[in-house]
């Protein structure tokens, strides 16, 4: 599928709106089932970024599955609004009051990257 090649080469995570105009053959339906589709099956992750979109990057390799263990930090660049998929920056441990489990983290991160500094 042509859409997680585009997810792949990249390491930017990318709103449905960029993929479809990246496909200008594929409709809208068809581009959301196939997102959600690899979405269960733990192949791409979702991020909402600083502006309320959701967007969505490949998953790391050792993804477990559709919980998305990956606990690694998202990008939002002020400048260019490119939405960076941090794998190697991890999380630390967040400690949580007694009581408290989690079962998911998301940091995102808004600032400027490498290329907008
Ligand atoms: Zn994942
Ligand atoms: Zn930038
Ligand atoms: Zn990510």
């Amino acid at each position: 599928m042509k859409v997680l090649d585009e997810l792949s080469k990249t390491h930017l995570a990318l709103s449905q709106s960029e993929l479809e105009s990246t496909f200008r053959k594929v409709d809208r339906i068809t581009l959301y089932r196939a997102l959600r589709d690899f979405e269960e099956a733990g192949i791409v992750h979702k991020i909402v970024d600083m502006n309320g979109t959701t967007r969505f990057a490949i998953c790391s390799d050792d993804c477990p599955d559709a919980t998305h263990n990956e606990e690694h930090v998202h990008f939002n660049c002020q400048r260019c609004h490119k939405m960076f998929c941090l794998q190697h920056t991890h999380i630390p441990d967040i400690q949580l009051p007694p009581g408290f489990t989690h079962s998911g983290i998301n940091v995102l991160v808004q600032g400027v990257c490498n290329k907008c500094s």
